[in-house]
Formats: structure tokens, sequence, C-alpha cells
């Protein structure tokens, strides 16, 4: 096993795209709207890196381990938590995790899904993932494969940095 693809992460209620770009590359990330940098954040068992934009955070003495995210964007981003860490495509693992909660999605059967989802994808698609907290149904749709697009192009050695 691939210990990059187990770093988990904690981010800022300001990081919220981010986060959500996190777990479609299947990190596990948790993300409190709620959070505090000031009262800090429970870590709970597993050891998080903190994503933040606090300089309170930078400049005071947090024995956590963070990253201190520079840019607006979040497609850049996430690509300072890439190169930071030296994540590689590799080490991702694209939409196993449920972007709402955070939870690892399991495939299911399609006839346990009809009526849950659209008609027309429930004929049309074959491969139904489920998260088993909030419930919500993943399928390849057209949001995958622009997420897909995005995803490489992340990875892609000859995009500009
Ligand atoms: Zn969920």
């Amino acid at each position: 096993m691939n210990s990059k693809s187990e770093i988990c992460f904690a981010a800022e209620p300001t990081l919220g795209k981010l986060s959500k770009w996190l777990r479609i590359l299947g990190f596990d990330t948790s993300y409190e709207p709620g959070f505090s940098a000031k009262k800090g954040m429970d870590l709970g068992r597993k050891k998080r890196i903190l994503l933040t934009r606090t300089e309170r955070v930078r400049n005071g003495k947090v024995s956590q381990e963070f990253i201190f995210i520079t840019s607006n964007n979040p497609f850049e981003q996430l690509r300072q938590v890439i190169d930071t860490l030296g994540i590689g495509y590799t080490d991702t693992r694209p939409f196993s995790r449920c972007i709402r909660c955070n939870t690892r999605i399991r495939p299911v059967d399609k006839d346990s899904v009809q009526g849950n989802v659209p008609d027309f994808i429930w004929q049309t698609c074959d491969i139904f993932q489920t998260c088993g907290r909030c419930r919500r149904i993943y399928w390849p749709g057209s949001h995958t494969q622009r997420s897909h697009d995005i995803i490489m192009r992340l990875f892609d050695p000859n995009e500009k940095r």
C-alpha cells in the first residue's frame, strides 16, 4: 500500500472547493464549516495535515503539520497541495469517496437504486455506487468526465507550473 494515498487532510471553512477536489481524488479530507483556527481542530484519531489560509496559523506555534495555501484559485490550491507533498497520479483513487461527506463509496446492485435515480440514468448506466452514510448515489456521468479531464491536467507534466 502506498503511504501517500493514505495522507489525510483537514481543511478550513474557506477551502470548501479544495476539500471537494481532494475528496474527488480519494483523499480523506475533513471539512467542517464551523471550524475555527483559534480553537484548534478536533482531528480525531487520524493525523491530518491542516490546510489553512489563516496568517495566524502560519506565524504561530502550531505543532501540527500544515500547508499555508497561497492562491485563491481552487485548481492552483490543489496543485500546491499535490506539489508540496509530491503526490503523483498513482497515489490517487479518483471517485472512490463521497464528495458530500467524505465516506468511501461502495458499488451497489443496479436493481437496488431503481427509483432513486432518474429513469434515463438507470436505463443507460450499469455501474452505481453509494455512500453508506448519506445514501448519495454515484454513477459515471458527464460531471465525472469533466472532473477526469481536470485531474489529467493536474498531473500532466507538460502543464506549465
Ligand atoms: Zn455521503
